[in-house]
């Protein structure tokens, strides 16, 4: 098969009818606007969480001294992965390094149970 330039149907991707139809020729129009039916949009939520600490804190679960990360965690409101809009307040946490275990910070101030 043998293409002329300039007089290959250029066809629409949704209706499959040659494109430029005020183009008489059926060429390929030069420039092509998106429309809202031709871009696929990624959006959703997403939990980000930045570390604000580290030490050692006797874990619940564990029973044993173990190290901890102290963290903040916040819902966003993400396009194509971008987070643009955060969802309610930042919560913070504390995480043990062993079992993952995941604390509200007053377990850094409780006594170990003997
Ligand atoms: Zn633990």
């Amino acid at each position: 098969m043998v293409r002329r330039r300039g007089a290959a149907a250029w066809r629409d991707g949704r209706t499959g009818q040659p494109a430029a139809a005020g183009d008489p020729h059926g060429r390929r129009p030069r420039t092509r606007c998106a429309t809202l039916a031709d871009v696929i949009l990624f959006f959703g939520t997403r939990v980000r969480r930045r570390v604000l600490g580290s030490g050692t804190f006797h874990c619940p679960y564990c029973f044993q001294p173990r190290t901890y990360e102290q963290a903040e965690t916040r819902s966003w409101i993400h396009v194509f992965w971008i987070p643009l809009i955060p969802l309610g307040g930042a919560q913070e946490e504390v995480q043990c390094t062993v079992c993952g275990g995941r604390w509200a910070p007053a377990v850094l101030q409780a006594e170990p149970l003997a």
